[in-house]
């Protein structure tokens, strides 16, 4: 195989030349012309219970397959080290379907270490899709798992907090490769930092919003999986509706292509920043896995080749210091989501964290910054400038505390 950077290039591309084109074409048909009855059916047969297009067939309908999107899910696999992947209109279609794949087959709970996204830590909490949780530390995993448990669901590096967590010692305690599945949601660490198929995960989830598409313009998820949740997946996507739109797929294909550069130089510019806020008078405490006092387990070297670009900070004057410093960025731009060439900043506790439960719920003192391509030192300069802000006399403009 060849290396990762290459496969970043290259992958989801091998059958260009032969169509003589250069880059993927974008196939938007929502419908396609059926060969005959027959063939048609068996065509539909295989897409709708969750198979491949086969060979000589068509793929009848947008919503069962679409090649555009096909060729994504082949260069994310390829990344990630499985066997195939299965994309969605978003992340959280993507651990949607995860869920109905588990409870179609009468394992309805879920076993989750937190801290999680927000919204996955939502959708677990509130049994929206008929699961129920048991929120687990994660040396305490193995005893969490009933008969009934269907999904270990963890997050490394963790959101906000960036807390790591060793994906050896968590799928040892699912059992192996006969046990419970293990969803890793490798959103922040990306594959080129991370690949957890290597250490037992079973099912490799990301929102492509963020690294993967890298350019803040694309809603997305995908799961890198082996074949056979691959099918699961297929089969609940197809009757459930949650395929990525190829427009999308094509861009987050090409972004693909630069991810490694942009891991790089991002998490390059995050640790630097991150050292420099430690020293920061009023910063209480930084989370960033690029601080040795952030991996006690040794973990990058050994699980991830690289800290990654998201890091959160604590600020000594609490909420109203939190909130002046996101509202005074000017060059960084206050908003969610993470993972773009353009720095952002959010207050986690008010936004991507709003709906968990008050015991998980991050301090009301933390911001998250997404930390982008931009010159360090102007990055630098533009939180020197939003902190010094927090002396000033609270702005009206100001929320109210959550
Ligand atoms: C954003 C995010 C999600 C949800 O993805 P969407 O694409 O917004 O649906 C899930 N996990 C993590 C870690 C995220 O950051």
């Amino acid at each position: 195989m060849t290396a990762l950077d290459t496969r970043a290039v290259h992958a989801g591309r091998s059958d260009l030349a032969g169509l003589g084109v250069h880059v993927p074409p974008i196939d938007l048909s929502t419908t396609n012309p059926l060969p005959d009855v027959d063939l048609g059916g068996a065509c539909y047969e295989a897409l709708a219970t969750g198979g491949l297009p086969p060979a000589g067939g068509t793929h009848v309908y947008q919503r069962l397959w679409n090649p555009t999107t096909g060729r994504f899910e082949q260069a994310l696999a390829e990344l990630e080290l499985c066997d195939q992947a299965v994309a969605f209109a978003s992340g959280m279609a993507a651990v949607t379907a995860c869920l109905i794949a588990a409870a179609a087959e009468g394992r309805r709970h879920v076993v989750a270490v937190r801290p999680l996204y927000g919204g996955t830590d939502h959708l677990l909490a509130t049994g929206l899709l008929g699961s129920t949780v048991s929120w687990a530390a994660p040396d305490e995993v193995a005893d969490a798992i009933r008969p009934d448990t269907g999904l270990v669901v963890v997050e490394t590096p963790g959101n906000p907090t960036l807390e790591l967590l060793d994906l050896a010692r968590i799928a040892e305690q699912c059992g192996g490769a006969s046990g419970v599945p293990l969803l890793v949601d490798n959103t922040f660490a990306t594959p080129i930092l991370q690949q957890p198929a290597r250490f037992g995960a079973t099912l490799v989830l990301h929102s492509a919003t963020k690294y993967l598409g890298g350019h803040g313009d694309v809603l997305a998820g995908v799961v890198a999986t082996n074949a056979e949740w691959a099918e699961k997946l297929r089969r609940v996507r197809a009757v459930t509706g949650g395929i990525l739109h190829p427009l999308a797929a094509y861009l987050l294909h090409r972004g693909l292509q630069t991810l490694p550069l942009r891991i790089r130089h991002q998490s390059v510019s995050a640790q630097k920043l991150a050292e420099w806020l430690a020293s920061h008078p009023d910063v209480e405490r930084v989370y960033y896995p690029g601080l040795a006092e952030c991996d006690p387990q040794h973990l990058i070297g050994r699980q991830m080749t690289g800290p990654g670009a998201v890091l959160a900070i604590s600020m000594r004057g609490g909420y109203e210091a939190a909130a002046r410093v996101a509202g005074a960025c000017e060059l960084i731009t206050h908003a969610v989501s993470l993972g773009g060439v353009d720095s952002l900043i959010q207050h986690p506790a008010s936004l991507t964290h709003r709906p968990v439960a008050s015991e998980a719920k991050p301090h009301a003192s933390v911001l998250r910054l997404s930390i982008g391509l931009e010159d360090v030192e102007d990055l630098r300069a533009d939180l020197a400038q939003a902190m010094a802000s927090t002396a000033e006399p609270l702005s009206t403009a100001v929320a109210a505390k959550p």
